[in-house]
């Protein structure tokens, strides 16, 4: 498979033999950045903002942070890796559930320059994948040879359902006005229910065929 034109290499854990492809996003679905960012950025804000306050993908926008500083920032968030907060407390054994589903690679979208930090982060808290595949933008992910995304991003939510692929949303503030469309888009709170989702979506139901 092609890893775009970043990094690719394989990762640490389960071997699954079914046919079901499944891409994991890291940011906002495995990693909490967001909250990371939060404090980084709050202490030089007047009026302190928090996870609800980023209703929509561009919500920065509203709060004057331009977007190059937005990216840069949330860069910087992964030097400090290993303070990074995961979304879920248990993830070895989330994401061990789902590699009992299908073929899990981590598919991230970023700057080559945060990889090593990524890598040894997933590492840190046992996250079972196959392979670590990196693209430049989002909307790359959805021309990679994948059945099932599951991602935070409702642009490329969008990208992912043009290209026929099926969708697992994982709810974030920034996510909710995505309307749950199954069986091609499905909405979850947690990995758990992704691999519920994952598994009503796999091959003899409907992932191979997407
Ligand atoms: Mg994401």
């Amino acid at each position: 498979m092609d890893g775009g034109n970043g990094d690719s290499g394989d990762g640490n854990n389960n071997n699954n033999n079914g046919s079901c492809r499944i891409a994991l996003d890291v940011d906002g679905v495995l990693a909490d950045v967001m909250q990371a960012w939060l404090r980084m950025t709050n202490p030089g804000r007047l009026g302190p903002l928090s996870k609800s306050d980023m209703t929509g993908w561009d919500f920065w926008s509203r709060y004057g942070v331009k977007k190059r500083d937005f990216y840069a920032q949330l860069d910087a968030c992964w030097n400090e890796w290993n303070s990074l907060p995961p979304t879920e407390p248990d993830l070895a054994r989330a994401t061990e559930g789902l590699s009992r589903i299908g073929t899990v690679d981590i598919v991230t979208a970023r700057s080559p320059a945060t990889n090593r930090h990524v890598r040894m982060w997933l590492k840190l808290h046992n996250v079972s994948y196959q392979r670590y595949v990196q693209v430049a933008a989002g909307h790359m992910k959805a021309d990679l040879d994948y059945d099932v995304f599951i991602d935070d991003s409702p642009i490329n939510a969008e990208a992912f359902l043009r290209n026929g692929k099926r969708v697992i949303l994982y709810t974030q503030p920034w996510n909710t006005t995505v309307a749950d469309s199954p069986p091609r888009l499905v909405r979850v709170s947690n990995l758990g229910q992704a691999a519920e989702a994952a598994a009503r979506m796999a091959p003899g139901s409907g992932c191979h065929g997407s």
